[in-house]
């Protein structure tokens, strides 16, 4: 039910902007161990202590080989042997060739290896049956990355695609952003833990263990302060807590109309906090501003949208203030819709879909059922949201959609 006119709603890029130009990310660093740093944030520039690889070494099985001495009607004796960990290192009599592994070191005066499969070996030694020019098969050192290179920017989140970089440069510890504190709570009377028995007209908690989640996920620390009860003494109470201990204060529940003022006038007392009306589907009431000392972002109490508005709106905001600047959403591409999609004109629309390649290559997307702002399965089937542009109304089987896939927070 929406009766409201849509003139008095503000748009999801406002209110980004609105909160990303208020913030800074934190200054504070630390030092990590490699082995701990996944899921950190790069805090400076990271340089390279060596070159990689670190000596000049072979790309093939075969023989290291002197070019000028090759000639077609002469065998080489083979004079000695360089193993990958176990380089030649005698004295390399002229007109002879060294048998090499990948990996190994170039012998010294080395300029070529032969693969083995195009030398034939005899009792005289080797002789070589394709042309052979300097520098074949041999992988230089420093070739991959050189010794005082910037291999990654700060501001950068370190998983399985940066870490083995940092292992094969040897850097041991590294400096990352310190994790930010996240303080979060459930207010409604109506909520009950999981874990223990619904009283008549109780229901499940959903959206603190949504939350606490994603949070963990995006590398924060928790600091969950339970379920508040309406109750304004409780909520200030909770809210001078959280705002001790935390860089932002994550609430949800009470931020729509009927508790919206109570909870308001309590918040004007504590912090500078605006209440938005967005004009986003679903997600509409959204509070954001500063208390004492932490942020603080208020979400709906409806489970959809609250993780909607998290996604769209917290995590963005995280991100700026973790100092993880490389962090964006998956782009949004286009999809033919399968399934007609109800709309009405009036706010951008967040619909879950599932997506997937036609035979032709091309996307195509369907809806995953009812929308509704507490059908949290709706998160659990799909893997994209359909994004339905304000002024759009109803979509028919066949039109032409925008989607953007779901990145790690949603995606199972
Ligand atoms: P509110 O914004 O507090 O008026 O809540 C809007 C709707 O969301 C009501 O149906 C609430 O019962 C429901 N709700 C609020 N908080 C939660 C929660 N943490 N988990 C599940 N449902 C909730
Ligand atoms: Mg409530």
């Amino acid at each position: 039910m929406d009766h409201c006119t849509t003139s008095d709603l503000i748009s999801l890029e406002q209110a980004l902007e609105k909160m990303l130009s208020q913030i800074m990310p934190l200054q504070q660093t630390e030092s990590v161990e490699l082995t701990n740093a996944a899921g950190r944030i790069t805090a400076t520039p990271v340089i390279s202590p060596i070159d990689v690889p670190p000596f000049a070494n072979s790309a093939m099985d075969g023989y290291a080989v002197r070019v000028n001495e090759l000639n077609a009607n002469t065998a080489l004796p083979v004079a000695g042997k360089a193993f990958a960990g176990a380089p030649f290192t005698e004295q390399w009599p002229a007109n002879t060739c060294i048998r090499i592994m990948t990996g190994a070191p170039i012998p010294a005066g080395a300029d070529a290896v032969v693969m083995q499969e195009q030398a034939e070996v005899s009792d005289q030694g080797v002789c070589f049956n394709a042309p052979v020019v300097a520098g074949q098969n041999i992988r230089l050192a420093g070739e991959d990355i050189l010794q005082g290179a910037h291999v990654l920017p700060a501001g950068v989140k370190l998983g399985p695609a940066q870490l083995p970089l940092l292992a094969s440069l040897g850097i041991a510890e590294l400096q990352v952003m310190r994790k930010l504190k996240v303080a979060l709570f459930s207010t409604g009377d109506e909520l009950q833990r999981v874990g223990q028995p619904l009283q008549a007209g109780q229901i499940y908690d959903t959206n603190r263990f949504a939350v606490r989640l994603m949070l963990e996920q995006l590398g924060c620390s928790v600091i969950d302060l339970g379920i508040i009860r309406d109750d304004q003494a409780a909520l200030r109470a909770a809210f001078i807590e959280a705002d001790q201990q935390a860089d932002v204060v994550i609430s949800s529940g009470g931020v729509s109309v009927g508790e919206a003022d109570y909870t308001k006038k309590m918040l004007d007392e504590l912090g500078e906090i605006s209440f938005w009306k967005l004009a986003i589907k679903p997600g509409k009431p959204f509070a954001f501003g500063k208390l004492n000392h932490a942020w603080f972002c208020g979400l709906p109490g409806n489970p959809v949208s609250a993780a909607l508005t998290f996604y769209q709106l917290v995590q963005p905001l995280l991100a700026k203030l973790a100092g993880h600047t490389e962090w964006q959403l998956p782009p949004r591409l286009k999809a033919r819709a399968l399934t007609p999609l109800k709309k009405s004109p009036g706010r951008l629309d967040f619909q879950r879909g599932i997506f997937s390649s036609n035979a032709d290559g091309e996307l195509q997307v369907s809806t995953t059922g009812h929308q509704g702002s507490h059908i949290f399965s709706s998160y659990s089937q799909g893997n994209c949201f359909i994004v339905l542009e304000r002024q759009r109304g109803s979509v028919a089987a066949g039109e032409m959609v925008e989607i953007e896939p779901f990145n790690a927070l949603l995606r199972s």
